[in-house]
C-alpha cells in the first residue's frame, strides 16, 4: 500500500498564499478595511431564518443573478456566479483551457491567472508589460496571433501594479484575440471605465468581478462574470451541482441594495490612497500611480524584503512582492483605515530612517 504521487505536472508548483500572520495592521490582501453596512447584516440575519437548510439551494441562483444583472444593466443569462472570482477564473480555464490549449498573460499581473491555467493543464504564454507596467498593444497583438490562446487575460486595474488598462487598448485587443478576452475587474469600482460597457452577446469578451474587495465581503467568497450567454452556459457545464450555497446567494443579493454605501467606502479608500502617495513623496521610495485600493512601491535605501520584515516587527503586514519577476525590491500595501495607514506610514518612516 502506498500513497500515490500527485499529478506530475503539479511539480513543485506552490499555492498562491500571502502569510496569514496575526498582526494589528493587515495590509497584505487588498480587502476592504471596513465591514459591510449594519443594515445589510440585519437584512441578512432576517432572511437566514427563511432558508430551507435541509434542501439544496436554487441551482440557477436566480435572485442573485437577477440582482447583479439589474446592477449592471444586463440580462440574467449574461451572469455567472461562483465561490469567489478565482473560481470564476478556474471555471473559465476548465471550460476553455485544458490540454492542447493555452492562455495568454502580460506580466507582471495577477499571479492566479497563470497559476489556475497550469492547474487546469493549460499552457501559459507570456508577454511582458512596458517598464511603466502599461500594456504594449503591439506585444499583445503579436503574442496572441503567434500563439493562438483560447483565453487572453487582462487585469484592470492590474494587480499588483495598480493601473487600469486604457479602454482603447482593451477594444483593440478584443479585435485581435483568437479566443476569449477575460478582463479581471476585481478592483473595477476604483477605475473610471469598465469593460462591462463593451460586453455584448456576439463579442468574445467577459468581465470578472468580486465581492471580496469593495463590497467588504471577502469572507463570503462570491464572484461573478458578465459575458455572452453562450459562455455562461459553458461555465454552467463545468460548475459542480449546487456549487453556490443558499447563504451566499442571499448575502450577495442583499449586498447590491447597498451600492451607495459601497461607493462611499470606495471614496474613503481613494482619499486615503492619495494621502499615502503624498506621504511617500517625502520618503526614499519609488511609488507607482494607482487606480485601486493598493499601492506598489520600492524602497530605495533598503532591500524590499528587509523593509517587509521591519514593518512586520512593528505590527504591519504588507505584501512582499520583492522577489516576483519584474518587481525586484517592490512591496505592495493595501489602503487601510486612516488609523491603519498612519501606523503603516510611521512604521515605514522608522524602517527607512
Ligand atoms: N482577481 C484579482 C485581480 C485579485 O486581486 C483577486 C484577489 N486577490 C481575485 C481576482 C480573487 O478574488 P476572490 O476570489 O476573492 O473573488
Amino acid at each position: 500500500m502506498a500513497i500515490p504521487e500527485p499529478r506530475d505536472d503539479l511539480g513543485l508548483r506552490e499555492g498562491y498564499h500571502s502569510p496569514q500572520v496575526d498582526v494589528a495592521v493587515r495590509l497584505n490582501t487588498n480587502e476592504s478595511p471596513l465591514p459591510p453596512p449594519a443594515e445589510w447584516l440585519a437584512a441578512l440575519t432576517e432572511e437566514l431564518g427563511r432558508i430551507a437548510f435541509n434542501r439544496y439551494p436554487d441551482r440557477d441562483a436566480t435572485g442573485l443573478r437577477q440582482a447583479l444583472a439589474d446592477l449592471h444593466g444586463v440580462r440574467r443569462d449574461q451572469i455567472f456566479c461562483a465561490n469567489g472570482s478565482n473560481e470564476v477564473l478556474q471555471s473559465l480555464c476548465l471550460a476553455y483551457g485544458g490540454p492542447g490549449r493555452s492562455v495568454a498573460v502580460f506580466e507582471p499581473t495577477y499571479a492566479l491567472h497563470s497559476h489556475i491555467a497550469h492547474l487546469t493543464g493549460t499552457e501559459v504564454v507570456e508577454g511582458q508589460r512596458r517598464p511603466d507596467f502599461s500594456l504594449d498593444l503591439d506585444v499583445a497583438r503579436d503574442l496572441v496571433s503567434a500563439r493562438g490562446p483560447t483565453i487572453t487575460f487582462l487585469c484592470s486595474p492590474n494587480n499588483p501594479t495598480g493601473m487600469a488598462e486604457d479602454p482603447t487598448a482593451v477594444r483593440a485587443l478584443l479585435e485581435a484575440v483568437p479566443g476569449l478576452l477575460v478582463v479581471d475587474e476585481a478592483y473595477g469600482q476604483f477605475a473610471d471605465w469598465s469593460a462591462v460597457s463593451v460586453v455584448d452577446d456576439a463579442s468574445p469578451l467577459v468581465v470578472t468581478r468580486t465581492f471580496s474587495k469593495t463590497w467588504s465581503m471577502a469572507a463570503a467568497r462570491l464572484g461573478y462574470l458578465v459575458g455572452p450567454p453562450v459562455v455562461v452556459a459553458a461555465l454552467e457545464r463545468v460548475a459542480l451541482p449546487y456549487h453556490l450555497d443558499a447563504f451566499k446567494q442571499v448575502a450577495g443579493r442583499l449586498a447590491v441594495q447597498f451600492v451607495g454605501e459601497m461607493e462611499q467606502r470606495v471614496g474613503l479608500v481613494v482619499r486615503e490612497r492619495q494621502r499615502i502617495l503624498a506621504a511617500f513623496a517625502g520618503l526614499p521610495v519609488v511609488a507607482w500611480p494607482s487606480q485601486s485600493n493598493f499601492i506598489l512601491f520600492r524602497p530605495e535605501t533598503r532591500k524590499g524584503n528587509e523593509v517587509w520584515h521591519g514593518l512586520l516587527d512593528r505590527g504591519v503586514l504588507v505584501r512582499d512582492t520583492s522577489a516576483w519577476p519584474g518587481l525586484t525590491g517592490c512591496l505592495r500595501v493595501t489602503v487601510g483605515t486612516p488609523e491603519e495607514n498612519d501606523t503603516f506610514l510611521t512604521a515605514l518612516t522608522e524602517v527607512l530612517r
